[in-house]
């Protein structure tokens, strides 16, 4: 089995202001069919080229360098498109605000932890909004492409919806302006789909 680079579900210059098209060109064409092409090279042959992908990350101890980045690479950016929308921004409704109310204190307190969380994660890596062991939702984040399905780190979970903060993914519009880039993500988050992706997590 081999991975594909998923298509983008809007054009690359969709999610213009917030997010600019150079950088989503790039970014999807070059970096994610990078991490892609990586993965299924370092996959070919081996045991994990007939896993899912989750399985590839919940085992990624075990499976090397090469898996462990590219994977991540391949399944967080899949993660991160699908969770961003030129018709986002707002609020959540339904099952998702509710726990987001009694898990997280509300929407404000929400993004005041991931806003943090995004901010001060050192040199490159992600933030992540997931579904702890507890089924409870957590703030997180974590380094380089590792993700919270992997073994390692301290918090583990299912990630519903992440935001990367490398800084391919905002310098050519930011430059060295990590929280303007990362205010601008509240402006095109997809929150049917975060919730859609916290219904699967539960
Ligand atoms: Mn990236």
């Amino acid at each position: 089995m081999s991975f594909q680079l998923p298509d983008l579900p809007y054009a690359y210059d969709a999610l213009e202001p917030h997010f600019d098209a150079q950088t989503m060109e790039i970014h999807h064409s070059k970096h994610h069919a990078g991490y892609t092409s990586k993965l299924n090279a370092a996959i070919e042959g081996t045991d994990a080229a007939n896993m899912s992908i989750e399985d590839i990350l919940k085992n990624a101890d075990k499976l090397g360098a090469g898996v462990r980045n590219n994977g991540g690479g391949f399944y967080n950016h899949k993660l991160f498109w699908e969770v961003l929308s030129p018709n986002g921004g707002g609020a959540p409704s339904g099952a998702l605000a509710d726990a987001i109310n009694s898990d997280l204190g509300g929407l404000d307190a929400l993004k005041e932890s991931f806003n943090n969380a995004a901010a001060t994660r050192f040199g490159s890596g992600w933030a992540w909004l997931i579904v702890n062991s507890n089924g409870k939702l957590e703030v997180t984040s974590s380094p380089n492409q590792d993700n919270p399905m992997m073994p390692f780190g301290d918090v583990h979970g299912t990630p519903i919806m992440g935001l990367d903060v490398w800084e391919h993914a905002y310098y050519l519009k930011y430059q060295n302006r990590r929280p303007d880039y990362i205010s601008a993500f509240w402006n095109v988050v997809n929150w049917d789909k975060v919730a859609e992706n916290y219904a699967n997590a539960k």
